[in-house]
């Protein structure tokens, strides 16, 4: 497009007019020279100063840049409901394109909350949050590091408790969650790092198999297992924004917006129509019935054990906690059972109730929760502050033995 900062489609280098954009204010300043050639990276790297960081996945890529990525090669600009109108306004400014409706509704600026008496420390949060603002450890009380979140979401849908709350910032704190748009990105790619070497540690593990015995091994997740859970994970998303979609476009749509919501529709029905097919399909490798029983017996469990801490909490008598003690320990049986029934190896772990921690026991865990994060964020700081990480050992070190000497007084 004649005048136009960025081509959307081209990837050929380019040319920077002044910078004259109403940047939203979590964009980091865009390069200031304006009259370099421009490579591609350069307008990823501009794109991605304009995008909010969040990195929540909602514009369909796992993350911001990767989106980034995508609008440099022609994708719509208006698939970032954190971003909002300000983000489709600074980009369409920044590419000379026409400004287009948010394709979702608009997500407010907020936090996640942990309701820590509820947790049971199964740590699925902490996998699922993309900038490592959750803190714990396995069986101990999770917590969300407020100045850390961006708000993205994801932590919601794999707790198994249903205890993480969302709360929706004032716009003071939305403006201050947003300057931190920089730290977010830096913590995500930490973490985009991390998980890269973890990776590459367990592949260099894993013993090298000969070709023939590797075609022969049976999978341990069978592939059939696997795309159906991931044809019902399309579903639901496609379904979803669909009729998010459908309700924020109201009764009378624009011809732009029925035409988007046709397309979402139709890519709806599609994912139904595969999930449906795949349903049909007789499974080979279904869970046996005594896997099944292991599994409502797991999930017996967590709701008893909620009941019995729910009540505890609400202070209720001791006639009336009687049935619900009775019945979480029933419940450790009945699991005890299944695993037997399943053929599974007898567990060694040891069954942690957490209902009955006290209050400076479960501070003592949370402090030494804390201590852990810390130093282990020290760690991975570039470069290490060697002082620094000194005083992080000995915090840890006295917030261990506070743990230890209170489990052995009491
Ligand atoms: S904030 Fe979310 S929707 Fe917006 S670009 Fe980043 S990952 Fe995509
Ligand atoms: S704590 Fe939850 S909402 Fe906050 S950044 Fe992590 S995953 Fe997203
Ligand atoms: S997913 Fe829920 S229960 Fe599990 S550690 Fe996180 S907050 Fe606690």
């Amino acid at each position: 497009m004649p005048g136009s900062r960025f081509s959307q489609t081209s990837n050929t280098d380019d040319r920077l007019s002044p910078p004259h954009l109403s940047a939203p204010s979590w964009a980091v300043p865009l390069p200031a020279r304006l009259d370099v050639p421009m490579s591609n990276a350069l307008r990823i790297a501009a794109i991605d100063a304009l995008l909010p960081q969040t990195q929540c996945g909602k514009c369909g890529h796992p993350g911001c840049l990767p989106y980034a990525e995508g609008i440099a090669a022609g994708e719509a600009i208006n698939k970032c409901p954190p971003g909002g109108t300000a983000t489709i306004h600074a980009l369409a400014d920044l590419l000379q394109v026409p400004e287009l409706p948010l394709a979702l509704p608009a997500t407010p600026a907020q936090v996640a909350v942990i309701r820590e008496a509820e947790c049971i420390g199964c740590t699925k949060c902490i996998q699922a949050c993309p900038v490592d603002a959750i803190v714990g450890a396995a069986k101990l009380m999770h917590t969300v590091i407020g100045d850390e979140c961006t708000g993205c979401e994801l932590c919601i849908a794999p707790c198994p408790v249903d205890c993480i709350d969302l709360i929706t910032l004032s716009p003071t704190e939305a403006e201050v969650q947003r300057a931190r748009a920089e730290q977010f990105r830096t913590r995500h790619q930490h973490r985009q790092a991390r998980l890269a070497r973890n990776d590459a540690r367990r592949r260099a593990a894993r013993p090298v198999r000969p070709a023939q015995e590797t075609a022969a091994a049976a999978p341990r997740q069978p592939a059939a297992a696997s795309s159906l859970k991931q044809a019902k994970i399309d579903a639901a998303m496609s379904r979803a924004q669909w009729q998010k979609t459908l309700k924020a476009y109201g009764d009378s749509p624009n011809d732009e917006q029925r035409q988007q919501l046709a397309a979402l529709q139709q890519a709806a029905q599609r994912d139904q129509q595969r999930l449906a097919e795949l349903q049909a399909t007789p499974a080979q490798d279904a869970p046996s019935a005594g896997e099944q029983a292991l599994k409502q017996a797991k999930i017996d469990l967590a709701s008893h054990r909620m009941a019995l801490k729910a009540g505890e909490r609400r202070g209720l008598d001791e006639q009336s906690l009687t049935p619900l003690r009775s019945a979480y320990t029933a419940a450790q049986e009945a699991l005890h059972l299944a695993e037997e029934r399943c053929g599974k190896p007898a567990p060694t772990r040891t069954l942690v109730d957490k209902a009955g921690l006290s209050a400076q026991l479960r501070q003592l865990k949370t402090d030494l929760a804390y201590a852990r994060a810390e130093l282990s964020k020290l760690h991975r700081s570039v470069p290490e502050d060697a002082a620094k990480i000194r005083d992080a050992q000995e915090r840890l070190a006295a917030a261990e033995s506070r743990l230890q000497a209170h489990t052995s007084a009491s």
